[in-house]
């Protein structure tokens, strides 16, 4: 390992950019070089379905601040490799750059539509800046916008683009939308699209996309046909990974991690946001993702502090997972992990605001809620505690059961 090589990341969007700043606010002499392919400095993705999708932002409004930081940016360089026994991270073009630790940080894509009709004009993913400005310049009002797939982007442009006067259906083979947060859910945001104006299709997969040159027509599994002049092709995300599968590195769909984020093959690798895999207390120590924000933001940070560590004093990320959502004037917010619960109930509701309790075997391991920080804000601080929230109805004087492993 060459001592004089940087610590390199790859992804320059919001984990890479946190872990830099976490690098250079630990040592501000370290060499420091963020190689990205997108053309422009760090930006924010939230703002891209619903503020800059509105036309409420421009492109300047999401860039995140710390695009000044003092560090050798590599933008529009593309990764294509990592030869671990070389310490180099192998580039599209040009020498490769050498690196004494490396943090992996190339988050996700738009999964795309591949069945007949993908070549389309009209049909839209969204995942990046560029996307979002050619999604935007197609959503004019009484254009008819269809949204295949309603899972969280899904939602948000529907409700953005039906607030712009967009007639809006949103096609999902799930029987509710928003389905990883449990039918309870699923079915009161069904309602609050419906009662904005929202075709609902669920329950029924798309077969094909139809048209001449442009799309203008969505046919369903049922043999029923949308007209259409706009597609989004909403289906979730996929990981980064594929520049990795040469690198040796124990790969599961994202990079598998210790709870450090360090590889678990390679001290010198470390991942974090979206492509990182790592064990959490609250999955009984099953690895998992996260595609959220706030997930990001506290991985980035803690890969960028212990990179430059040895191995045996680098810190476990243990946070609460976070994350939120807003469709019209409902803002959704979960903590834990209530995508892997085998029931969500709500526990408090009125004034349109919602609590729901997730839980897994009995176990508290997330929560939903409508509207209602402070509601949430309990299951945060008994979810972090290794504690429960009692269900309702239970004795006041119930011990509180501790989460399995302990989620401290
Ligand atoms: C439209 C939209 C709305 C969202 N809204 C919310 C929300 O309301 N709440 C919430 O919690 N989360 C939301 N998210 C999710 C959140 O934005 C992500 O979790 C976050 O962006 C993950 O950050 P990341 O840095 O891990 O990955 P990414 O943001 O995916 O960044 C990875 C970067 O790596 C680059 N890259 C990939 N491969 C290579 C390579 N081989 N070489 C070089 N560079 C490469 C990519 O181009 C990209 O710039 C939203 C996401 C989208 C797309």
């Amino acid at each position: 390992m060459s001592t004089a090589a940087p610590i390199v990341i790859v992804g320059a969007s919001l984990a890479g950019l946190r872990a830099a700043q976490a690098l250079r606010k630990a040592d501000p002499a370290r060499e420091v070089v963020v190689i990205g392919q997108e053309e422009h400095l760090p930006y924010t993705r939230p703002p891209l379905s619903k503020q800059l999708l509105a036309g409420e932002q421009e492109a300047e409004h999401v860039a995140l601040p710390g695009g000044d930081l003092d560090v050798t940016w590599r933008l529009g360089v593309r990764a294509t490799g990592l030869d671990r026994r070389a310490h180099e991270v192998v580039l599209e073009e040009g020498p490769p750059q050498p690196y004494d630790r490396v943090i992996l940080a190339t988050g996700c894509r738009a999964r795309p539509w591949t069945g007949p009709g993908a070549e389309l004009s009209g049909v839209h993913v969204l995942r990046d800046l560029p996307h979002a400005l050619a999604l935007r310049d197609e959503l004019r009002a009484g254009a008819r916008l269809v949204v295949l797939g309603a899972g969280f982007v899904g939602c948000e442009v529907a409700a953005t683009a039906r607030r712009a006067g967009l007639e809006v259906t949103l096609v999902d083979l799930a029987a509710h939308p928003m389905l990883p947060l449990g039918p309870a859910i699923g079915s009161r945001m069904a309602d609050l699209h419906e009662g904005e104006g929202v075709a609902l299709r669920l329950g029924v997969g798309v077969e094909a996309l139809h048209g001449d040159g442009r799309v203008n027509e969505v046919e369903l599994a049922d043999g029923s046909r949308l007209p259409a002049d706009v597609v989004l092709v909403a289906l979730g995300a996929q990981p980064n990974v594929e520049w990795l599968e040469e690198s040796g590195l124990t790969l599961d769909g994202g990079v598998v991690c210790d709870a450090t984020l360090t590889s678990v093959d390679d001290p010198d690798v470390l991942a974090a946001g979206d492509l990182c895999s790592w064990p959490h207390p609250l999955a009984q120590g099953d690895r998992i993702r996260v595609e959220h924000w706030t997930n990001a933001v506290e991985q980035g940070t803690l890969a960028g502090a212990n990179a430059p560590l040895d191995p045996v004093e680098r810190a476990a990320h243990v946070a609460v997972p976070t994350f939120w959502s807003d469709q019209y004037e409902r803002k959704v917010q979960a903590v834990g992990l209530p995508g892997l619960a085998d029931a969500v109930e709500v526990v408090r509701e009125g004034d349109g605001k919602l609590v729901a309790a997730a839980r897994r075997d009995g176990r508290l391991i997330g929560a939903v809620a409508f509207n209602d920080v402070r509601g949430l804000m309990a299951y945060r601080k008994a979810l972090a505690a290794g504690e429960d929230v009692p269900p309702p109805g239970a004795a006041d004087d119930a011990e509180p059961a501790p989460l399995a492993n302990g989620a401290r």
